[in-house]
């Protein structure tokens, strides 16, 4: 049984934070995507100190908006969904902050021969963008970013600190750059995933000449897989169209992705018969975009102390990530805590 000597014996919060991180640094997250942020908060609300490193400039992770001329468009998740009545609470909460808004229930679906309305689940989406979602969970949570984490040993040990659990909140191809192969529990779990890469354009046109839709699932086609009207979606009627490619195409782009933006752009155009061409196109790549095969439960965590949380654990979908983080938290938090006691 793993023993997590930086929390015995129990101290009122202030001086508990302190000792912690005078021999350890508390529980440490990697990555600040939804899933880890929804993990360190619930273990700050149980009172366990708790940091989160993140590799990038900005919170958020594959919900992740960028600012083109100071408008912002999503290049990762295009919405989200909420079936799972906490998830739904959590959207709430962002809504009455302003932050998300009611988008769609219908979409339509291209197929090779024809186009058709596809009603769906409501689709929320955030003006200012996905990210702001994440930033406005982590509130007060203590993260550091441009802070690229390189090892997790056994300890656990985060680049050579001794820590007093370890959270990965990431994709397993991620994860397990980091993981030493000694962590054999975590390593096994973060090796058995299988995941599907993707480009995201970003198409901004001189005017809006496409016909009325929200969003459209592409089917069969060998370049698109979803087009979003990113002006519909955000609200304020910008000309912006944001397009997903399909794996196979992102696949072979991987190395060099700018290259693929003449191909998204006018694989777009021939969909929606636009007669003009993009006045700009940026192009992100998702090398692990989604997860192909979800992993058993919603979280892992083991007795080497190693957690690890994401949407593997589920579909492939916002609330899987907030489910894994939220519940791999409040297991780590009781299991912690029961130690102390
Ligand atoms: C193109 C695309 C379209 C999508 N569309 C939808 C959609 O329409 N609806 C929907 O619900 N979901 C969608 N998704 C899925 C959704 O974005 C994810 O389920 C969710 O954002 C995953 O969150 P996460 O916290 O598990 O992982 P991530 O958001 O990937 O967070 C992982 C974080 O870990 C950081 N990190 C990685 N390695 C390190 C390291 N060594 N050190 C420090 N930090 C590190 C990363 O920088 C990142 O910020 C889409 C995803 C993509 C890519």
């Amino acid at each position: 049984m793993y023993h997590y000597p930086g929390l015995a014996p129990f101290m009122p919060a202030d001086t508990y934070d302190h000792r912690v991180t005078a021999d350890r640094t508390g529980v440490v997250v990697v990555g600040a995507g939804i899933a880890g942020v929804a993990c360190a908060g619930e273990l700050a609300r149980a009172g366990i100190p708790v940091q989160v490193r993140e590799r990038a400039r900005v919170t958020g992770g594959r919900m992740a908006s960028k600012r083109f001329d100071g408008r912002p468009a999503d290049l990762g998740a295009a919405y989200l969904t909420a079936d799972d009545p906490d998830f739904a609470e959590v959207v709430d909460r962002w809504r009455a902050a302003g932050l998300v808004r009611p988008w769609t229930d219908t979409f339509v679906a291209y197929d090779p021969d024809g186009c058709r309305e596809v009603p769906g689940p409501v689709r929320w989406a955030a003006p200012r963008g996905l990210r702001s979602l994440v930033e406005h969970l982590a509130g007060d949570l203590r993260v550091t970013h441009d802070r690229l984490v390189m090892t997790v040993e056994p300890g656990p040990r985060v680049d050579g600190r001794a820590a007093t659990a370890v959270v990965l909140a990431m994709p397993g191809p991620q994860a397990a750059l980091l993981l030493d192969p000694a962590l054999a529990a975590a390593t096994a779990a973060v090796t058995g995933q299988r995941w599907s890469s993707a480009l995201s354009a970003v198409l901004r046109f001189p005017a809006r000449r496409w016909p009325d839709f929200r969003g459209a699932f592409v089917n069969g086609h060998p370049v698109l897989g979803l087009v979003c009207d990113d002006g519909d979606r955000r609200g304020d009627g910008a000309p912006v169209l944001v397009a997903h490619t399909t794996p196979e195409f992102a696949t072979g782009h991987l190395l060099q992705p700018t290259g693929a933006g003449p191909a998204i752009e006018q694989a777009v155009r021939d969909l929606l018969g636009l007669p003009e061409p993009a006045e700009l196109t940026h192009v992100h790549r998702w090398t692990y975009a989604k997860p192909v095969a979800g992993a058993a439960g919603t979280y892992h965590l083991d007795d080497d102390g190693i957690g690890i949380a994401g949407d593997a654990f589920g579909r492939p979908r916002v609330q899987s990530a907030w489910r894994s983080g939220r519940d791999l938290g409040r297991a780590l938090a009781a299991r912690l805590l029961a130690d102390r006691g």
